[in-house]
């Protein structure tokens, strides 16, 4: 999956994120990618999240969302990132055999991410310098 949030210079947020799903997939199985919510939530007045790993976890969590929703209440990009994996972690056993790695962004620009096991990392292209980022995790 690739997943994108932007932020410009008036705070106006734009995410986009693609997949060509899991290897070995059932045919005609969708993902989270395409399910706004779950792959994918943007709300402009608060902030944005998009997600990558196991689809069937992510959908489940509605995790997009939820971050976006914590961040409304008032957490930080990072809390919710957190708080979106903990609650896939609880929700399924198995949760060492996958991954799952979510990204958010805020109105004002600050961000966040977090995944299940160690080894998730991104890109933050700012004031034309791109960092690469290793995402904070629980295993
Ligand atoms: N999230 C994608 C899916 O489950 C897979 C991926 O992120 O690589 O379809």
């Amino acid at each position: 999956t690739i997943g994108m949030l932007c932020i410009d210079e008036n705070g106006y947020l734009a995410g986009a994120c693609t997949s060509s799903g899991l290897s070995y997939k059932v045919n005609g199985r969708v993902g989270d990618s395409p399910i706004i919510g779950s792959g994918l939530f943007i709300d402009n007045e608060i902030g944005g999240a998009v997600a990558t790993g196991m689809g069937e976890a992510i959908m489940k969590s509605v995790g997009s969302f939820l971050i976006v929703e914590l961040m409304r209440q008032g957490q930080s990009p990072q809390t919710a990132c957190e708080e979106a994996i903990n609650r896939i972690i609880k929700a399924n056993p198995n949760y060492k055999e996958f991954q799952a790695a979510f990204i958010a962004v805020n109105k004002k620009g600050e961000i966040g991410s977090h995944c299940i096991q160690k080894g998730f990392s991104y890109v933050k292209y700012q004031d034309g310098k791109n960092e690469t980022i290793l995402s904070s995790y629980n295993f």
